[in-house]
């Protein structure tokens, strides 16, 4: 009998072979496979090394100014990358930010300490006549007062800045709340000029708006001519609820109206010398940001100064 018809060797010694070849080649092609994958797994996951690395570099480093850099892409690591690099890029801006705050709020404060160390240490090695005893009291007494109005200042502002002063949105009738504070303006009357819309309602905190329109009224003043006039005004305008303080006084130069806003800065120190901080408008922008509001300056050398704050109306039903 020949091969059978059946195939019955040749069928056997293919399936031999085919067994032979799978033994060699599946384990090879399992180990191909599982390279490739081991490959491809951690060539995807090099960008998430790229940012951990970072992350620990800033931390071991403290060094804000580390990036991790990835190659622009539309896979979600790139954006994930992108995500944490506008992170450092903003947690590096505000530690600059409260480095330079820590500096500038030690400066301001080491001026009067020394003056008043000075005033103390001539006093204790001359011999002073009452008239300059008397004088140098006065002086002590004039630097504490500058110290102490710029602590309060700096803790007014930090609490507001870290939220830890509680703000109570209520409705709030402006015109109500500047007239009830002008009649306790006394002998400044004459000189301060109210003009008030009427039903200019919005959701406010009379205590700060208060203390943002001192702010804004006392630089009127301070900056202004000393016959001059400052002008306080509330009104609609659109959807928005307007509260304006004016002044005929100096005016600030256009390239420096942006930086009033910013904590210390002071367009001439020695006018404001003894006077101010600088730290006046920066609670000022913060007031009204907590509000939901912004500030606008409009302002020209010699004519005078407007500060305008820009609350949203409260609607009609909210009207108390
Ligand atoms: P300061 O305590 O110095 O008054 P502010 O933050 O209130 O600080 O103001 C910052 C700077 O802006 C002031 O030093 C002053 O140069 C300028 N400024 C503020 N208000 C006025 C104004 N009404 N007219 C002119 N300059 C002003």
């Amino acid at each position: 009998m020949g091969a059978g018809a059946d195939g019955g060797p040749h069928t056997g010694q293919t399936a031999t072979n085919l067994v032979k070849v799978a033994l060699i080649v599946l384990p090879g092609f399992l180990v191909l496979v599982f390279l490739g994958s081991y490959w491809i797994v951690k060539r995807s996951f090099r960008p998430l090394d790229s940012i951990s690395d970072t992350a620990s570099a800033i931390n071991e480093a403290k060094d804000l100014s580390r990036r991790i850099g990835l190659p622009p892409g539309k896979d979600e690591f790139s954006r994930l990358a992108d995500t944490f690099d506008q992170l450092f890029e903003r947690l590096e801006r505000s530690f600059e930010t409260e480095k330079q705050f820590i500096s500038d709020a030690s400066h301001e404060l080491r001026t009067p300490v020394s003056v008043i160390k000075g005033a103390c240490e001539y006093a204790e090695q001359y011999d002073e006549t009452p008239e300059e005893r008397q004088e140098t009291i006065s002086m002590i007494h004039r630097q504490a007062e500058q110290m102490s109005g710029l602590i309060t200042q700096l803790l007014n502002l930090t609490r507001l800045e870290q939220g830890t002063e509680q703000v109570r949105l209520l409705s709030l009738n402006l015109g109500e709340m500047v007239r009830d504070w002008g009649e306790e303006q006394g002998d400044r009357q004459g000189r301060l000029i109210l003009e008030l819309q009427e039903g200019v309602t919005v959701q406010g905190d009379s205590g700060l708006l208060l203390r943002l329109l001192n702010n804004l009224v006392e630089n009127g003043f301070k900056y202004g001519r000393p016959d001059g006039h400052v002008w306080v005004t509330v009104s609609r305008s659109g959807e928005e609820a307007l509260l304006q303080v004016r002044d005929d006084g100096i005016g600030i130069p256009t390239e420096q109206q942006e930086k009033v806003w910013e904590r210390f800065y002071q367009v001439d120190p020695a006018r404001s010398r003894g006077k101010g901080s600088g730290l006046g408008l920066a609670m000022v922008q913060q007031i009204a940001a907590l509000h939901g509001g912004r500030m606008t300056l409009e302002s020209v050398p010699s004519l005078g100064s407007a500060f305008t704050l820009h609350l949203f109306l409260n609607q009609p039903s909210e009207k108390i």
